[in-house]
Protein backbone atom coordinates (compact mmCIF):
# COMPACT_ATOMS: atom_id res chain seq x y z
CA UNK A 1 0.00 0.00 0.00
CA UNK A 2 2.26 2.27 0.54
CA UNK A 3 4.06 2.04 -2.44
CA UNK A 4 1.06 2.38 -4.12
CA UNK A 5 0.80 6.19 -2.42
CA UNK A 6 4.18 6.74 -3.15
CA UNK A 7 3.79 5.92 -6.72
CA UNK A 8 0.43 8.01 -7.19
CA UNK A 9 1.98 11.01 -5.20
CA UNK A 10 5.11 11.14 -7.27
CA UNK A 11 2.87 10.12 -10.90
CA UNK A 12 0.52 13.84 -9.74
CA UNK A 13 4.16 15.66 -9.14
CA UNK A 14 5.52 14.21 -12.82
CA UNK A 15 2.14 15.20 -13.95
CA UNK A 16 2.90 18.53 -13.32
CA UNK A 17 5.78 18.60 -14.97
CA UNK A 18 4.77 16.94 -17.97
CA UNK A 19 2.11 20.13 -18.42
CA UNK A 20 4.99 22.22 -18.73
CA UNK A 21 5.02 21.98 -22.66
CA UNK A 22 8.91 22.01 -22.92
CA UNK A 23 9.71 21.21 -26.43
CA UNK A 24 13.16 23.39 -27.54
CA UNK A 25 11.63 26.34 -29.86
CA UNK A 26 14.80 28.41 -29.41
CA UNK A 27 14.05 32.02 -29.04
CA UNK A 28 10.78 31.39 -28.04
CA UNK A 29 10.66 29.17 -25.22
CA UNK A 30 12.68 30.57 -22.24
CA UNK A 31 8.96 31.58 -20.54
CA UNK A 32 7.83 27.71 -20.43
CA UNK A 33 11.04 27.19 -19.22
CA UNK A 34 10.50 29.53 -16.21
CA UNK A 35 7.57 27.76 -15.69
CA UNK A 36 8.84 24.42 -15.55
CA UNK A 37 11.32 25.83 -12.77
CA UNK A 38 8.38 27.77 -10.77
CA UNK A 39 6.73 24.21 -10.18
CA UNK A 40 9.80 22.11 -9.66
CA UNK A 41 10.90 24.93 -7.19
CA UNK A 42 7.56 24.40 -5.34
CA UNK A 43 7.85 20.51 -5.51
CA UNK A 44 11.56 20.61 -4.37
CA UNK A 45 11.72 23.71 -1.56
CA UNK A 46 14.49 21.92 0.33
CA UNK A 47 16.92 21.55 -3.03
CA UNK A 48 15.83 24.85 -4.26
CA UNK A 49 16.64 26.80 -0.95
CA UNK A 50 18.72 24.53 0.50
CA UNK A 51 21.51 23.71 -2.14
CA UNK A 52 23.75 26.14 -4.36
CA UNK A 53 22.21 27.30 -7.76
CA UNK A 54 23.64 28.40 -10.81
CA UNK A 55 21.38 29.40 -14.22
CA UNK A 56 22.71 29.28 -17.68
CA UNK A 57 19.76 30.51 -20.34
CA UNK A 58 17.28 27.70 -19.10
CA UNK A 59 20.02 24.85 -17.94
CA UNK A 60 20.27 24.69 -13.88
CA UNK A 61 23.13 23.14 -11.93
CA UNK A 62 22.39 22.39 -8.43
CA UNK A 63 25.29 21.68 -5.75
CA UNK A 64 24.04 19.49 -2.56
CA UNK A 65 27.76 20.28 -0.24
CA UNK A 66 28.94 16.68 0.94
CA UNK A 67 31.58 15.87 3.58
CA UNK A 68 34.30 15.68 1.01
CA UNK A 69 35.01 17.37 -2.17
CA UNK A 70 34.49 13.93 -4.56
CA UNK A 71 31.76 15.06 -6.56
CA UNK A 72 29.15 12.41 -8.66
CA UNK A 73 26.96 14.23 -10.78
CA UNK A 74 23.29 13.13 -11.87
CA UNK A 75 21.54 14.14 -14.91
CA UNK A 76 18.16 14.48 -16.35
CA UNK A 77 17.37 17.06 -19.21
CA UNK A 78 14.35 19.65 -19.00
CA UNK A 79 12.89 19.47 -22.70
CA UNK A 80 11.24 17.34 -24.80
CA UNK A 81 10.62 16.11 -28.33
CA UNK A 82 7.69 17.37 -30.18
CA UNK A 83 4.41 15.46 -29.62
CA UNK A 84 2.19 15.69 -33.08
CA UNK A 85 0.58 12.21 -34.00
CA UNK A 86 -3.33 10.96 -32.14
CA UNK A 87 -2.13 10.34 -29.01
CA UNK A 88 -4.66 7.95 -26.73
CA UNK A 89 -4.35 11.48 -24.16
CA UNK A 90 -3.08 14.75 -25.09
CA UNK A 91 0.74 14.92 -24.85
CA UNK A 92 0.83 17.55 -22.11
CA UNK A 93 -1.93 15.97 -20.25
CA UNK A 94 0.10 13.67 -17.72
CA UNK A 95 -2.95 11.95 -17.40
CA UNK A 96 -3.17 9.06 -15.35
CA UNK A 97 -4.94 5.67 -16.12
CA UNK A 98 -4.54 1.93 -16.65
CA UNK A 99 -1.94 2.05 -14.00
CA UNK A 100 0.25 4.38 -15.89
CA UNK A 101 1.17 8.10 -16.29
CA UNK A 102 0.76 9.16 -19.55
CA UNK A 103 2.89 11.57 -21.72
CA UNK A 104 5.47 13.71 -23.33
CA UNK A 105 8.62 12.99 -21.42
CA UNK A 106 7.25 10.67 -18.78
CA UNK A 107 10.23 8.28 -19.91
CA UNK A 108 11.95 11.13 -21.88
CA UNK A 109 13.04 12.00 -19.54
CA UNK A 110 10.92 14.43 -16.97
CA UNK A 111 10.27 11.04 -14.86
CA UNK A 112 13.92 10.50 -14.04
CA UNK A 113 14.46 14.54 -13.61
CA UNK A 114 11.27 14.32 -10.99
CA UNK A 115 13.43 11.24 -9.32
CA UNK A 116 16.67 13.31 -8.95
CA UNK A 117 15.39 15.97 -7.50
CA UNK A 118 12.97 13.68 -5.51
CA UNK A 119 15.73 11.81 -3.83
CA UNK A 120 17.42 14.69 -2.82
CA UNK A 121 15.00 16.09 -1.32
CA UNK A 122 13.82 13.60 0.90
CA UNK A 123 17.11 13.02 1.92
CA UNK A 124 17.84 16.69 2.85
CA UNK A 125 14.42 16.68 5.16
CA UNK A 126 15.83 13.58 6.64
CA UNK A 127 18.58 15.30 7.42
CA UNK A 128 21.22 13.36 6.01
CA UNK A 129 24.60 14.73 4.94
CA UNK A 130 26.10 12.94 1.39
CA UNK A 131 29.70 11.91 1.49
CA UNK A 132 30.87 13.12 -1.98
CA UNK A 133 29.19 16.75 -3.39
CA UNK A 134 26.10 15.88 -5.35
CA UNK A 135 25.56 17.89 -8.41
CA UNK A 136 22.74 18.02 -10.23
CA UNK A 137 22.61 19.30 -13.75
CA UNK A 138 19.78 19.62 -16.07
CA UNK A 139 19.95 20.97 -19.43
CA UNK A 140 16.99 22.61 -21.66
CA UNK A 141 18.41 21.31 -25.12
CA UNK A 142 19.11 17.74 -24.82
CA UNK A 143 16.88 16.63 -27.99
CA UNK A 144 18.78 19.56 -29.96
CA UNK A 145 22.30 18.57 -29.71
CA UNK A 146 22.98 19.74 -25.91
CA UNK A 147 25.24 23.04 -24.72
CA UNK A 148 28.55 23.26 -22.98
CA UNK A 149 27.62 25.67 -20.68
CA UNK A 150 27.25 23.50 -17.43
CA UNK A 151 30.56 21.21 -18.30
CA UNK A 152 32.03 24.88 -19.01
CA UNK A 153 31.20 26.33 -15.91
CA UNK A 154 32.51 23.26 -13.87
CA UNK A 155 35.53 23.32 -15.32
CA UNK A 156 36.40 26.71 -14.67
CA UNK A 157 35.59 25.66 -11.28
CA UNK A 158 38.33 23.52 -11.48
CA UNK A 159 35.71 20.77 -10.48
CA UNK A 160 36.26 16.91 -11.91
CA UNK A 161 33.26 15.00 -11.08
CA UNK A 162 34.32 11.16 -10.29
CA UNK A 163 31.07 9.72 -11.35
CA UNK A 164 28.39 11.04 -13.72
CA UNK A 165 24.98 9.26 -14.13
CA UNK A 166 22.67 10.46 -17.04
CA UNK A 167 19.59 9.12 -19.09
CA UNK A 168 20.05 6.11 -21.06
CA UNK A 169 18.68 2.94 -21.51
CA UNK A 170 15.96 1.09 -18.55
CA UNK A 171 15.29 -1.68 -16.94
CA UNK A 172 14.03 -3.73 -20.00
CA UNK A 173 13.17 -7.20 -21.18
CA UNK A 174 16.29 -9.66 -21.76
CA UNK A 175 17.22 -9.57 -25.08
CA UNK A 176 18.74 -13.12 -23.94
CA UNK A 177 16.74 -16.44 -25.87
CA UNK A 178 16.54 -18.87 -23.01
CA UNK A 179 16.06 -15.88 -20.35
CA UNK A 180 12.77 -14.88 -19.57
CA UNK A 181 13.27 -11.78 -17.74
CA UNK A 182 14.14 -8.38 -17.58
CA UNK A 183 18.12 -7.00 -17.11
CA UNK A 184 19.39 -3.49 -16.88
CA UNK A 185 21.22 -2.34 -19.28
CA UNK A 186 23.63 0.73 -18.07
CA UNK A 187 25.09 2.06 -20.93
CA UNK A 188 28.70 2.67 -20.56
CA UNK A 189 29.64 4.21 -23.66
CA UNK A 190 27.76 6.33 -26.77
CA UNK A 191 28.72 5.85 -30.03
CA UNK A 192 30.27 9.26 -32.37
CA UNK A 193 28.52 10.72 -34.50
CA UNK A 194 29.19 12.32 -38.41
CA UNK A 195 26.77 13.66 -41.25
CA UNK A 196 28.56 13.69 -44.31
CA UNK A 197 27.34 15.28 -47.35
CA UNK A 198 28.66 13.33 -50.49
CA UNK A 199 29.12 15.30 -53.72
CA UNK A 200 28.80 14.12 -57.02
CA UNK A 201 30.08 16.96 -60.24
CA UNK A 202 29.82 16.42 -63.72
CA UNK A 203 28.95 19.20 -66.58
CA UNK A 204 25.36 18.99 -66.96
CA UNK A 205 23.51 19.50 -69.38
CA UNK A 206 19.86 18.39 -71.56
CA UNK A 207 18.36 14.79 -70.43
CA UNK A 208 17.73 14.38 -73.67
CA UNK A 209 21.84 13.95 -74.56
CA UNK A 210 22.86 12.41 -71.41
CA UNK A 211 26.26 10.48 -72.14
CA UNK A 212 27.48 7.90 -69.38
CA UNK A 213 28.60 8.58 -65.50
CA UNK A 214 26.15 11.35 -64.83
CA UNK A 215 26.26 12.61 -61.39
CA UNK A 216 23.30 10.85 -60.17
CA UNK A 217 23.89 7.17 -61.31
CA UNK A 218 27.31 7.42 -59.68
CA UNK A 219 25.95 8.54 -56.51
CA UNK A 220 23.86 5.29 -57.14
CA UNK A 221 26.62 3.26 -57.59
CA UNK A 222 29.06 4.60 -54.53
CA UNK A 223 25.70 4.13 -52.61
CA UNK A 224 25.17 0.38 -53.68
CA UNK A 225 29.07 -0.44 -52.88
CA UNK A 226 28.71 1.49 -49.55
CA UNK A 227 25.60 -0.87 -48.74
CA UNK A 228 27.18 -4.26 -50.07
CA UNK A 229 30.74 -3.77 -48.54
CA UNK A 230 31.32 -4.55 -45.04
CA UNK A 231 32.92 -0.64 -44.70
CA UNK A 232 33.15 -0.77 -40.63
CA UNK A 233 34.68 -4.03 -39.74
CA UNK A 234 32.60 -4.57 -36.43
CA UNK A 235 35.68 -4.94 -32.82
CA UNK A 236 34.18 -5.91 -29.67
CA UNK A 237 35.29 -3.26 -26.82
CA UNK A 238 36.19 -4.79 -23.43
CA UNK A 239 32.97 -3.76 -22.20
CA UNK A 240 30.74 -5.21 -25.14
CA UNK A 241 33.04 -8.34 -24.34
CA UNK A 242 31.75 -7.96 -21.10
CA UNK A 243 28.00 -7.64 -21.95
CA UNK A 244 27.87 -10.87 -23.69
CA UNK A 245 29.82 -12.79 -21.10
CA UNK A 246 26.98 -11.76 -18.27
CA UNK A 247 24.25 -12.63 -21.10
CA UNK A 248 25.68 -15.95 -21.81
CA UNK A 249 25.52 -16.74 -17.43
CA UNK A 250 22.16 -15.84 -17.77
CA UNK A 251 21.12 -18.27 -20.31
CA UNK A 252 19.67 -20.97 -19.35
CA UNK A 253 19.44 -22.70 -23.06
CA UNK A 254 23.18 -24.31 -23.91
CA UNK A 255 23.39 -23.59 -27.53
CA UNK A 256 22.89 -20.28 -26.69
CA UNK A 257 25.64 -19.97 -23.77
CA UNK A 258 28.12 -21.54 -25.93
CA UNK A 259 26.94 -18.82 -29.01
CA UNK A 260 27.31 -16.07 -26.41
CA UNK A 261 30.63 -17.52 -24.95
CA UNK A 262 32.17 -17.61 -28.80
CA UNK A 263 31.51 -13.52 -28.95
CA UNK A 264 32.51 -12.83 -25.66
CA UNK A 265 36.30 -14.98 -26.26
CA UNK A 266 36.20 -13.65 -29.89
CA UNK A 267 36.31 -17.37 -30.77
CA UNK A 268 37.15 -17.70 -34.87
CA UNK A 269 33.88 -17.36 -36.58
CA UNK A 270 32.33 -14.82 -33.95
CA UNK A 271 32.01 -11.72 -35.89
CA UNK A 272 30.09 -14.06 -39.04
CA UNK A 273 27.70 -15.39 -36.78
CA UNK A 274 26.11 -12.07 -35.69
CA UNK A 275 23.07 -10.71 -36.67
CA UNK A 276 22.49 -7.87 -38.41
CA UNK A 277 20.88 -5.84 -35.29
CA UNK A 278 23.68 -7.48 -33.58
CA UNK A 279 26.12 -6.08 -36.37
CA UNK A 280 24.64 -2.55 -35.64
CA UNK A 281 24.45 -2.36 -32.38
CA UNK A 282 28.62 -3.28 -31.87
CA UNK A 283 29.96 -1.68 -35.34
CA UNK A 284 30.21 1.55 -36.59
CA UNK A 285 26.54 2.07 -39.01
CA UNK A 286 25.86 4.38 -42.03
CA UNK A 287 22.39 5.25 -43.29
CA UNK A 288 21.60 7.74 -46.32
CA UNK A 289 19.05 10.55 -45.21
CA UNK A 290 18.73 12.85 -47.80
CA UNK A 291 19.20 13.79 -51.38
CA UNK A 292 19.48 16.18 -54.41
CA UNK A 293 19.96 16.59 -57.48
CA UNK A 294 18.87 18.87 -60.55
CA UNK A 295 15.45 21.22 -60.37
CA UNK A 296 13.73 19.95 -63.42
CA UNK A 297 13.12 16.45 -64.91
CA UNK A 298 14.84 17.30 -68.25
CA UNK A 299 17.56 18.77 -66.47
CA UNK A 300 21.16 16.67 -66.08
CA UNK A 301 22.25 17.89 -62.54
CA UNK A 302 25.65 19.96 -62.55
CA UNK A 303 25.70 18.72 -58.75
CA UNK A 304 23.93 15.70 -56.83
CA UNK A 305 24.38 14.76 -53.43
CA UNK A 306 23.38 12.71 -50.47
CA UNK A 307 23.81 12.80 -47.37
CA UNK A 308 24.60 9.98 -44.57
CA UNK A 309 24.37 9.64 -41.24
CA UNK A 310 27.15 7.49 -39.21
CA UNK A 311 27.20 6.48 -35.77
CA UNK A 312 31.08 5.49 -34.81
CA UNK A 313 31.59 2.80 -32.30
CA UNK A 314 33.44 3.30 -28.91
CA UNK A 315 37.18 2.57 -29.98
CA UNK A 316 36.81 3.53 -33.50
CA UNK A 317 37.57 7.31 -34.67
CA UNK A 318 35.90 10.13 -37.17
CA UNK A 319 38.63 10.28 -38.88
CA UNK A 320 38.54 6.64 -39.58
CA UNK A 321 34.68 6.39 -40.69
CA UNK A 322 35.74 8.93 -43.03
CA UNK A 323 38.37 7.19 -44.58
CA UNK A 324 37.06 4.09 -44.92
CA UNK A 325 34.08 6.52 -46.89
CA UNK A 326 36.64 8.20 -48.92
CA UNK A 327 38.13 5.11 -50.47
CA UNK A 328 34.89 4.21 -52.12
CA UNK A 329 33.68 7.59 -52.81
CA UNK A 330 37.19 8.10 -54.58
CA UNK A 331 36.23 5.39 -56.93
CA UNK A 332 32.60 7.08 -58.64
CA UNK A 333 34.40 10.50 -58.08
CA UNK A 334 32.38 11.36 -55.40
CA UNK A 335 33.68 14.22 -53.14
CA UNK A 336 32.99 14.43 -49.10
CA UNK A 337 32.48 17.30 -47.20
CA UNK A 338 31.58 16.84 -43.71
CA UNK A 339 28.81 18.64 -41.74
CA UNK A 340 28.74 18.08 -38.13
CA UNK A 341 31.18 15.36 -36.34
CA UNK A 342 31.47 13.98 -32.66
CA UNK A 343 34.16 11.28 -31.82
CA UNK A 344 32.27 8.24 -29.84
CA UNK A 345 32.64 8.25 -26.37
CA UNK A 346 35.31 6.77 -24.07
CA UNK A 347 34.37 3.15 -22.19
CA UNK A 348 33.62 3.23 -18.81
CA UNK A 349 34.96 -0.01 -17.02
CA UNK A 350 32.28 -2.18 -16.29
CA UNK A 351 34.46 -4.16 -13.42
CA UNK A 352 35.22 -0.26 -12.12
CA UNK A 353 33.85 1.27 -9.19
CA UNK A 354 31.12 3.96 -10.66
CA UNK A 355 29.65 0.63 -12.18
CA UNK A 356 29.73 -1.29 -9.42
CA UNK A 357 28.25 1.60 -7.25
CA UNK A 358 25.09 1.84 -9.83
CA UNK A 359 25.16 -2.25 -9.88
CA UNK A 360 24.38 -2.05 -6.44
CA UNK A 361 21.57 0.67 -6.39
CA UNK A 362 19.75 -1.17 -9.49
CA UNK A 363 19.69 -4.15 -7.14
CA UNK A 364 18.37 -2.72 -4.15
CA UNK A 365 15.81 -1.04 -5.64
CA UNK A 366 14.53 -4.05 -7.93
CA UNK A 367 16.02 -6.48 -5.67
CA UNK A 368 17.09 -9.90 -8.49
CA UNK A 369 17.49 -7.29 -11.23
CA UNK A 370 20.26 -8.33 -13.83
CA UNK A 371 22.57 -5.72 -14.77
CA UNK A 372 24.32 -5.29 -17.98
CA UNK A 373 26.66 -3.14 -19.39
CA UNK A 374 25.71 -1.78 -22.62
CA UNK A 375 26.35 0.73 -25.53
CA UNK A 376 23.98 3.44 -26.26
CA UNK A 377 23.80 4.03 -30.14
CA UNK A 378 22.22 7.72 -29.91
CA UNK A 379 23.70 10.47 -27.84
CA UNK A 380 22.43 11.93 -24.73
CA UNK A 381 24.24 15.09 -22.44
CA UNK A 382 26.87 13.04 -21.29
CA UNK A 383 28.87 13.80 -24.78
CA UNK A 384 29.75 17.19 -23.60
CA UNK A 385 31.40 15.91 -20.35
CA UNK A 386 33.37 12.67 -21.04
CA UNK A 387 36.15 14.73 -21.40
CA UNK A 388 36.01 15.76 -17.71
CA UNK A 389 34.28 13.11 -15.62
CA UNK A 390 36.15 9.96 -16.32
CA UNK A 391 33.15 7.24 -15.47
CA UNK A 392 30.15 8.21 -17.02
CA UNK A 393 27.20 5.98 -17.17
CA UNK A 394 23.74 6.05 -18.88
CA UNK A 395 20.59 4.79 -17.22
CA UNK A 396 17.06 5.16 -17.09
CA UNK A 397 16.09 4.04 -13.89
CA UNK A 398 12.71 2.47 -14.65
CA UNK A 399 11.26 -0.91 -15.58
CA UNK A 400 9.60 -0.82 -18.95
CA UNK A 401 8.08 -2.91 -21.29
CA UNK A 402 9.29 -3.06 -25.16
CA UNK A 403 6.10 -1.64 -25.86
CA UNK A 404 7.01 1.66 -23.71
CA UNK A 405 10.11 1.65 -25.20
CA UNK A 406 9.47 2.33 -28.94
CA UNK A 407 6.87 4.67 -27.72
CA UNK A 408 9.32 7.40 -26.22
CA UNK A 409 9.50 9.88 -29.10
CA UNK A 410 6.28 8.32 -30.25
CA UNK A 411 2.72 8.67 -29.41
CA UNK A 412 1.26 7.58 -26.76
CA UNK A 413 4.49 7.58 -24.48
CA UNK A 414 4.15 5.98 -20.68
CA UNK A 415 5.57 4.48 -17.87
CA UNK A 416 4.08 2.63 -15.35
CA UNK A 417 3.23 4.06 -11.84
CA UNK A 418 4.81 1.06 -9.94
CA UNK A 419 7.98 1.58 -11.30
CA UNK A 420 8.37 5.28 -10.18
CA UNK A 421 9.29 4.71 -6.02
CA UNK A 422 11.95 2.30 -7.51
CA UNK A 423 13.47 5.10 -9.85
CA UNK A 424 13.02 7.46 -6.48
CA UNK A 425 14.75 5.15 -4.82
CA UNK A 426 17.50 4.03 -7.08
CA UNK A 427 19.03 7.96 -7.19
CA UNK A 428 18.60 7.52 -2.65
CA UNK A 429 20.36 4.26 -2.84
CA UNK A 430 23.31 5.46 -5.30
CA UNK A 431 23.64 8.59 -2.98
CA UNK A 432 23.80 6.99 0.35
CA UNK A 433 26.19 4.44 -1.26
CA UNK A 434 29.07 7.25 -2.00
ZN1 LIG B 1 16.37 12.04 -23.41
Amino acid sequence: MENQDRAMRYARQIARMIQVDTVRRPGADKENFDRLHAVMAELFPCVFEGCRRWEFESSLLFCWPGKTRRALVLMSHQDVVEASGAWKYPPFSGTIAEGKLWGRGALDVKGNLHDIFQAVEELMEAGYTPEWDVYIAASHEEETGGNTLIVDFLREQGIVPEMLVDEGSSIQPCPVPGFDGHAAMVSVAEKGYIDVKCVARGPGGHASIPGKGTPLPRLGAFMCEVENTDLFPVRLSSASAEMYRRMAALSADEGERAYLTAIAEERPGWQESLGERQKEMLGTTIAFTMAGGSQAANVIPQEAYVICNIRVAPGETVAGAVAALQAVADRHQVELEVLRSNEPSPVTDPRGEAFVRVERAIQAAWPGTEVLPFLLSGGTDTKHFVSLCPNCLRFTAYRISADQQVRCHAIDENIDLDTIPNGVDFFKNLIQGL
